[in-house]
């Protein structure tokens, strides 16, 4: 059972790093921010469209390892139309998933949907940069922040 879901995970990893989804420049975003993990050099550029408190679009766009891609991806589906409140609580759940040291009981790993993918990292430690760089680099966006993000 365990190795299915592996194997399930593995496939989401794959398919979105080959085909990320909402990757691209979005022309009219009101917020950008890029980010950077020297540890694996893995580069991205975030792009927000908010509309009256809600993630209305969000695009990416950069190079990476294929976990880093795969997570922007998987966290861009994800926030389409979410509140930034919504928003805040998924970056926290699924920080929780990637980094703490009690594996998450199956209904917060139901919560998360398909970014459950990445679940994995979390005995990478050097991995877990790969995935939460997309995470903290949308937070920078939202919050204005003028300088690049990096994880180090
Ligand atoms: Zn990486």
């Amino acid at each position: 059972m365990m190795v299915d879901l592996k194997d399930l995970y593995q496939e989401v990893i794959v398919d979105h790093n080959r085909n990320p989804r909402n990757f691209g420049k979005l022309d009219d975003a009101d917020r950008m921010a890029e980010g950077y993990n020297p540890l694996c050099g893995d580069r991205l550029n975030l792009y927000v469209k908010l509309d009256d408190g809600r993630i209305a679009d969000l695009h990416f766009d950069g190079s990476g390892c294929a976990i880093s891609v795969a997570s922007a991806s998987l966290m861009t589906d994800a926030l389409k139309g979410k509140s930034l409140v919504e928003a805040e609580r998924m970056f926290k759940n699924f920080h929780y998933l990637v980094t703490d040291e009690h594996t998450p009981n199956p209904e917060q790993v139901t919560q998360l949907g398909k970014l459950a993918a990445l679940i994995g990292v979390r005995e990478f430690p050097a991995r877990v940069k790969c995935a939460t760089l997309c995470w903290h680099t949308l937070k920078s966006a939202l919050e204005e922040k003028k300088t690049p993000v990096s994880t180090e």
